[in-house]
């Protein structure tokens, strides 16, 4: 895939772009100059340096991240990236990203988001234990139940949480499960979160299908990106009885018109979402991307649909899983060539949304059923859609201005409420 570096550049620059764009929700919204002043970066940033002892007896200094977007809603929440090219502009940016989400799914946090600068197929799992452990160490001054809460994203999981739960337990001397999110089932986990972002799109691929009059029974998916949420997303759509006739990883891509077979390329996939080494004949990321299909998914990275390629893009309907996986300008061009946008705060908000109802679990001590938590799932992310869909429609907008829109509306407020504009 194409790393942002490579990219045209100030189209690209995700902290400004999206700074661009709460800007203009504000404005439409009537707020003054100050709130953008306020919102346009996190309260909090910290960087930290991680020692870690390697299983050679030589030590490694690695480099994370935590921001702090907003807290006047409530606490921050988001997750930890591991990832070797993880930036602190790209960080503020998720973390304003997560106080947009809570607000389109109207749950009672702010936004956050940490990572650490490595490439996490290099290290051993007990290096990775050992990487885990010191993050926590270095941002648990601020981080906590009621603060901050962190979760999965990129390259982290139930372990990796699990890890970071007693880390924390440890530091604070008594049992918090409701300090992370993404948990294994047994330390506190809930139901469906470990599929929840796959499930959130595949409501949202569903809504949008409806919106613009495309069968999802035979419809043709295309989906960038094999980890968490694309993995189990092909699965979703198999199982719904659309044809996934692409998918790929960060090596390349497979296609077969006549659709792929989901269940084989699922047991192939490694812990990295890694799967196409084991086949000969792939493609580029690149024209996955412009394959003829029905629904396109950007499940990977950012900055996948540029000014440059949107004009090849031949989907109806793009749902973003990924975070930002497409620019301002790309935007632009494919909504003036009636393609159906679900923007990524929107479309991937289902992973947040089970966070919450695990803390939500947590905090009362009292576990729900799967049922009860698909049910809960399907309520929040439907209203959202719809929310945004009226924002859009009644305003004129596009649809990923009516995200904005809808996701800072409930933070100015509280942040107006609370006098600090
Ligand atoms: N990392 C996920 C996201 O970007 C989930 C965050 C969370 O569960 O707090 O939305």
């Amino acid at each position: 895939m194409r790393s942002p570096a490579e990219s045209p550049s100030a189209e690209t620059n995700l902290l400004a772009e999206t700074q661009a764009i709460i800007k203009e929700a504000l404005q439409k919204l009537g707020y003054p100059d100050a709130m953008y002043e306020l919102l346009k970066e996190p309260l909090r940033f910290i960087t930290v340096r991680i020692p870690v002892r390697m299983d050679d007896g030589s030590v490694r200094v690695f480099t994370g991240y935590r921001a702090q977007h907003n807290d006047a809603v409530g606490p921050t929440k988001g997750g930890v990236r591991f990832h070797p090219d993880v930036t602190p502009d790209e960080v503020k940016a998720l973390s304003i990203w997560m106080s947009l989400k809570a607000g389109i799914v109207d749950l009672p946090y702010g936004g956050a988001k940490g990572g650490i600068v490595v490439n996490p197929a290099e290290l051993s799992f007990r290096e990775l234990e050992r990487l885990s452990r010191g993050y926590v160490r270095a941002i648990s001054q601020i981080v906590g139940p009621t603060k901050d809460i962190p979760a999965p994203d990129i390259a982290t999981n139930a372990q990796i949480m699990a890890w970071m739960l007693d880390e924390y337990s440890r530091i604070r001397e008594h049992d918090s499960p409701g300090f992370i999110t993404g948990k294994p089932i047994v330390l506190g986990g809930s139901q469906v979160r470990e599929t929840a972002t796959a499930r959130g799109v595949t409501i949202m691929i569903r809504e949008a299908a409806k919106k613009v009059g495309i069968p999802l029974e035979g419809a043709r998916v295309v989906i960038q990106g094999f980890g968490n949420a694309g993995s189990y997303l092909a699965k979703f759509m198999h199982d719904a009885g659309a044809k996934v006739i692409g998918i790929s990883d960060v090596y390349g891509g497979l296609y077969d018109p006549a659709g792929l077979d989901i269940d084989r390329l699922l047991e192939l996939r490694d812990s990295f979402g890694t799967v196409t080494r084991h086949f000969k004949e792939t493609i580029p990321n690149k024209a996955l991307l412009e394959l003829p299909c029905d629904i396109l998914v950007p499940a990977a990275v950012e900055n996948q649909i540029t000014s440059e390629n949107a004009p090849n893009i031949k989907a109806k309907i793009i749902v973003e899983a990924a975070n930002g996986p497409t620019t301002r300008e790309a935007t632009r061009i494919l909504t003036e060539r009636g393609v159906f946008i679900v923007p990524d705060i929107l479309a991937s908000a289902g992973g947040v949304t089970v966070s919450y109802f695990e803390w939500v679990q947590n905090n009362m001590g009292y576990y729900w059923t799967e049922e009860e938590v698909l049910a809960k799932l399907e309520e929040k992310l439907v209203r959202a859609f719809r929310n945004v869909v009226a924002m859009a429609e009644s305003r004129g907008v596009d649809m990923r201005l009516a995200a904005y829109m809808v996701g800072v509306r409930r933070m100015a407020e509280a942040s107006r409420f609370r006098g600090w504009v």
